[in-house]
Parts: C-alpha cells; structure tokens; sequence
C-alpha cells in the first residue's frame, strides 16, 4: 500500500512553488526596504517556551502542540508560532544590548499544529512575521500595520479589511477583565466547558470563542474601550493618527481580541474580502506584546509583530484573481540532428547556461518535430537549430518564438547573440 501525506500537510510541486517564491521575494525585500532583517530560528523548541510564552490557557498548548520527547527525556514542541522563539533568541544573544534599536527582524517558515484542518487551515503552514522589540513609541506600531498592508498591496490584493483594537495597559485590562468576569459568571453554566476554564484564567478569550459567539452575553459584554485610562487611550488614538496619517485605512472594532496571551495595546488583523476567499477570511493577525521578553526571562523590553501564512495569501491572491508575474519558460531551446550535432549540443548547452541564460534541450532521443514540441512545452523564447551539416559550417539556426523569424548565426557567436537578445 502506498503511503499517504499526513492529513492536514501538502506537498509545494514545481509550478506552484515559484509563486511562494515571488511572494516570500516580494515580502522580504519590504522588509528590508523597512529595516528588518532576517531571523531564522529551530523549528523545535523547549515545549516550556510556548506554554510561558505563548500561555497555557491558549487553544495552542492546551490542544495543538506537537510535542515529544527527545533521547534525552527533554519535553520538545514543533514550534506552532514564530514570536516566542523570535524572543527567546532576542534575550539569549542579548540583542537588547546592540547599539541599534529597536530591534527589528522577520522570519519565514513551518509552523505546526495539530487543528482540524480545512481550507485554510493546516497542519504544517509556513508564516512569514515580523518583530520590532524595544521601543513604545506608537509610530511602530502603524509601522508594523502599514508593513502588513504594503505587503498584501504590492503583491495585488485590493480586498482587505484592517481592523484594529486596543486591549490597552496592565491597568485597563486588570479593570476590563473584573467586568467580563461579573458580566459572564451568573450564567457562565451556559457556556461551554473551554470558556467555563478561560472565567477566571483569561475571561477575554471568551469572547474569542467560535463555539458560543451566538450567546447574547456575547453581544453585550463590556468593551475594552470603555475601560482604557488615559494613557491606553492617548496611545491607541496616536497609533490610529500615524495609520491615517499614512493613508492606510481601518476599522476600530473592540471585540477584537487575538488567541495568544501576550498581547496588550494594540491588536490588529487583516481580512480578505474577496468573495469565493472561504470562511476563514484572516489572513494575518498582530499586536503588541510588552511583557513578553520579560516572561522569557528578558529584560522588560516593549515588543509588537505580526505573523501571516503563505497559504492564505495564496488562496486570497486567487480569490482576486491576481496574476503574478512569473517567468516559467526557459530562455533557450537546443534543437539537435545527427550524431555529432548531439554531441556539440551538450557543450553549447553548457556554455549558454554558464553564460546565465536559462536552456535545456532533449535527452529522450526525440525527433526534429519532437524537439520543436519539447521547446513549446518549455515556453523557449528562442530555438537554437544544429545540425552536421551546420556544424561544419560553424553556423547555427536561431529561432525566435515569439514572431517565428529566423536567422543564421555563427556558432561561436550564439551565446553572445542570445545573451543580448535576452538584453542581458
Ligand atoms: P495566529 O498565530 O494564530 O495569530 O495566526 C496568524 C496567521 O497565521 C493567521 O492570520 C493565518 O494567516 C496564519 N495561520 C494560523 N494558523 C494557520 C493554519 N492552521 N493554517 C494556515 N495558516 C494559519
């Protein structure tokens, strides 16, 4: 019996993994564009670092962590977010103590997490996320939004919605978090068992449940905005002036709260609304997280990020119908007859590619008309034709395409004829 892909993973074929190519390309050089540089962390970790890290009352650890234990007996988890990690490589190198700050930095690749899967949701998903550790200053925080944003409008997407939130300080959360605990406990036996455990731990979740979101408590709970202080408040309204001040629109919508314990201040998340996108419209969720370094066992270091998956961007990218602009089709075609032909065609194929023009020609022992049909499956731009006879002569037949015009070349100036052609 053959073996099957784990459920909830999928294999990236040619064709479809030069568009996670373009859009990683296009993503990273924002970044750099925006002074983040790149962090690639283990994709196992202490499991100890996501339940601190990311909290032991979250969906993540109590029900979705890959987690095993290693020759050694040490608890280790596939890493189901990239935050923590980013982190806790923040406080062990002692990035806090470089002279440029904040610290900024962006990470790609695997996640994974054991939630039942469906469109959009996987078990393996690759994130793209950034991080800014070090400052309180509100203009990171639209910084951060406005990168989010400036990926998603670079790459095509017109569909968006960005809602933003405030969950404000220790002070406003402790005072919001006493309403929502009096607001639910009289009838918190209407609720289900997961939302019962988050009352007293972490009664804000609660209003991130998917289970109860119809239960009229819901609609009339206690709003964070009502509960931020002065200066929760000041700083929400600067982060919404540098957001306007940018062009970037959004939408303030209080009930929105994200999955992970760390967050504070602000919190934000990008929706797709494309039609035909599917039921899960996030595409990418962020916020602030001062507080966090110090639970890793940092200094107190102010933080905020963002993470989106590659496979939802993907699937919004085709919702809206985006083309990207990627080139499949090889540069030169050799086209080979007769047994000395053949021969050359592997020295010239090799000379046009360290030339850096992309070629190929046929190893299957085709036909002319073969390989001319082999040419036309690889896209060519040009066919390069040589036979004996044209061997002797040191010429070759040059083919372009695209408006089927040929000429006669002299062998030994075919690379540079190609080449610039190619305008290379
Ligand atoms: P989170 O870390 O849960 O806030 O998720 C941040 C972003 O990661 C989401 O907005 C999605 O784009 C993506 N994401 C999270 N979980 C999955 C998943 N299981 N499959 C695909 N993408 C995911």
């Amino acid at each position: 019996m053959s073996i099957q892909i784990p459920r909830g993973t999928q294999d990236i074929l040619p064709g479809e993994v030069e568009k996670w190519q373009y859009v990683e390309e296009v993503a990273k050089t924002l970044c750099y564009n925006y002074q983040y540089k790149e962090i690639r962390t283990p994709i196992f970790e202490a499991s100890e670092l996501f339940t601190r890290g990311v909290g032991d009352t979250t969906d993540i650890v109590q029900k979705e962590m890959y987690m095993f234990e290693d020759r050694g007996g040490r608890s280790l988890a596939l890493r189901p977010e990239g935050t923590a990690s980013v982190v806790r490589s923040f406080v062990g190198n002692k990035m806090f103590g470089h002279p440029n700050q904040p610290t900024k930095l962006f990470y790609s690749g695997p996640m994974f997490r054991y939630e039942r899967p469906q469109a959009g949701r996987y078990r393996q998903f690759v994130q793209f996320g950034v991080e800014a550790l070090g400052s309180e200053d509100p203009a990171i925080d639209a910084e951060v939004i406005s990168l989010a944003m400036g990926i998603y409008k670079k790459l095509g997407l017109t569909q968006l919605k960005l809602v933003i939130n405030s969950l404000g300080d220790a002070g406003s959360r402790n005072a919001h978090r006493e309403a929502l605990i009096n607001h639910f406990k009289p009838r918190i036996d209407e609720f289900c068992g997961d939302c019962q455990n988050r009352l007293e731990k972490n009664p804000l979740r609660i209003l991130d449940c998917k289970k109860d979101r119809d239960h009229e408590l819901m609609s009339t709970a206690p709003s964070i905005l009502d509960y931020l202080n002065d200066e929760s408040k000041q700083y929400f309204e600067k982060v919404q002036k540098h957001l306007s001040g940018m062009d970037v629109e959004f939408t303030v919508d209080p009930t929105l709260v994200r999955g992970l314990d760390y967050y504070n201040h602000t919190a934000f998340e990008i929706m797709s609304d494309a039609e035909g996108f599917g039921a899960i419209t996030t595409l990418c969720g962020g916020g602030r997280y001062n507080g966090l370094v110090e639970m890793i066992g940092g200094p107190e270091t102010p933080g905020i990020g963002f993470a989106f998956s590659i496979e939802r961007l993907l699937s919004a990218l085709e919702a809206e119908g985006v083309e990207l602009p990627i080139e499949q089709g090889v540069e030169c075609f050799i086209v080979s007859l007769g047994d000395d032909a053949k021969d050359y065609a592997v020295k010239l194929l090799h000379n046009l590619r360290a030339a850096g023009i992309s070629s190929e020609k046929d190893y299957l022992d085709r036909k002319v008309k073969g390989q001319f049909k082999a040419a036309d499956r690889y896209e060519a731009k040009y066919v390069a034709v040589i036979g004996d006879n044209e061997l002797q002569e040191n010429k070759i037949n040059l083919k372009d395409m695209a408006t089927g015009e040929q000429e006669e070349v002299s062998l030994d100036q075919l690379v540079d004829n190609v080449k610039s052609k190619l305008g290379k």
